[in-house]
């Protein structure tokens, strides 16, 4: 076997080629999945050195990768990576630490500790909650919710993790009606059939109405989980959080989850947080570090005011596990598994206060901008842009053809959703390195496609 340095060399070497690329490079590649698939061959007999297996690699990949950490990558809600996030990563990788038990590795138990403490504290959360480094939003949301579900039921008499589902008390899942797929997934595998979860009404952003949801608290028999959003996926839109929390706080056995994947972080800036004002009296939260924070996939929050429900939810327990209420593990759904936290407290270190909120209001700032230019343009903007999403309808244009002449053309990328019943094109700002030209430039870029397939 090779040492360390060929093969990371080579990495390297690749890593600064594409990134160096991303300003410049299509962003939609036509790829060609059985190239890729064809130049990675079959499973070999016999080894090859690693620095030519790096090279041969990327060569394969290449034609199929994505340029989704650019400046004119406006699909889904996509970070990219900041350079100091990015590079604590790799420390992540060549330490190649287990973040399960804190013995194992008491500096990344310790790093993650302080990661999650400013996290809360730029997120306007209760100091004494407890936070989980998952994977994503979809993983936090179920550790909430696992909490959630373990709370709910012991107050209500019932212990969950004894005797299970089977005759326990209804446990109310209320969503609100544009709550992003991932929590009604996370309410299906806790054991939460649809059956006993109401979609309670929203208005015209998406966001839940308080006076719904008194109305669907009022109807349900016995324990209420009632989960809130801040940031809906295609308008940005956040829930009322004070009025809900109010509401929520009428009700005797009631717990209340945001689901804030990028929208919480409007709380880290002052020109936007009273838009999740409210957000701290919840129960649970659930956040993403790889959307808006720009640290690399994958990387989210699980914050749980009560760290031993969260704790007791998610307990593992084997002689050999020197498990305590200070290691990682009882805090997320994984065992063994990366430390995730450390990019993220790379991120807040070199960013500080002032950089994430200006890094917040950069993007939201961007989003107005396209906004007004689309309008001027012709094209109508559906939603409020209050935060870094802008949902577009294009009278006279099938938006699904519009977005595939986007990728082919190359300039930006934008995707697709349906919004109240019709097609919508989205267009989410969310990256560190997006500047008003590469906004000014995509708007323009799409606005010419559009004159194309109109005329
Ligand atoms: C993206 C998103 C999720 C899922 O997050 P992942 O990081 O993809 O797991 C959940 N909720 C909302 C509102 C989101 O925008």
């Amino acid at each position: 076997m090779d040492g360390y340095g060929p093969a990371l060399d080579a990495a390297r070497t690749f890593a600064d080629r594409w990134l160096a690329s991303l300003p410049t490079r299509p962003v939609g590649v036509p790829a060609d999945p059985a190239a890729v698939r064809a130049r990675l061959g079959d499973l070999p007999d016999d080894g090859a050195g690693a620095a030519a297996v790096l090279d041969d690699l990327v060569a394969a990949l290449e034609p199929g990768l994505v340029a989704s950490g650019g400046p004119r990558y406006f699909g889904f809600v996509t970070g990219g990576s900041l350079p100091v996030a990015l590079a604590a990563d790799w420390v992540v990788s060549a330490t190649d630490q287990d973040a399960a038990v804190a013995v194992m590795s008491p500096g990344a138990a310790v790093g993650e500790e302080v990661a999650g403490r400013w996290a809360l504290e730029l997120l306007g959360l209760p100091s004494e909650a407890a936070v989980g480094f998952a994977t994503g939003a979809q993983t936090a949301n179920i550790a909430c919710l696992a909490a959630a579900r373990h709370a709910l039921l012991a107050a209500a008499g019932w212990d969950v993790e004894a005797d299970g589902l089977a005759g326990a008390p209804t446990v109310t899942v209320l969503l609100g009606a544009a709550a992003h797929a991932t929590v009604v997934q996370a309410r299906r595998l806790l054991g939460f059939g649809a059956r006993h979860a109401v979609r309670v009404a929203a208005d015209a952003q998406g966001r839940m109405r308080p006076d719904a949801l008194r109305e669907a608290m009022a109807a349900a028999p016995g324990p209420v989980l009632v989960c809130a959003q801040a940031g809906q996926v295609n308008t940005g839109a956040c829930d009322p959080l004070d009025a809900i929390a109010a509401v929520v706080a009428e009700h005797p056995d009631a717990w209340l989850h945001v689901d804030g994947a990028f929208g919480l972080w409007a709380a880290a800036s002052p020109r936007r947080r009273h838009l999740v004002a409210g957000a701290e009296r919840a129960d649970s939260w659930a956040v993403d570090g790889h959307k808006w924070l720009n640290v690399p996939y994958d990387s989210a929050l699980a914050v749980v005011r009560d760290g031993t429900a969260l704790a007791t939810a998610l307990s593992v327990s084997a002689p050999y596990l020197p498990l305590g209420a200070a290691d990682p593990s009882t805090r997320t759904l994984e065992n063994s598994r990366r430390p995730r936290g450390i990019p993220v407290y790379a991120a807040l270190r070199a960013l500080g206060r002032t950089g994430v909120a200006d890094l917040v209001d950069r993007c939201c700032d961007l989003a107005l901008r396209a906004a007004e230019r689309f309008a001027a343009g012709g094209v109508e903007v559906v939603n409020d842009v209050v935060l870094n999403q802008v949902l577009l309808r294009v009278p006279g244009v099938d938006v699904a053809d519009l977005a595939r002449a986007v990728a082919e053309d190359g300039t930006c990328w934008v995707g697709t959703t349906v919004w109240d019943g019709a097609p919508a094109l989205r267009f989410s700002v969310s990256n560190w390195s997006t500047t008003a030209e590469d906004v000014d430039r995509s708007v323009a870029c799409i606005l010419a496609l559009r004159d194309g397939l109109a005329g």
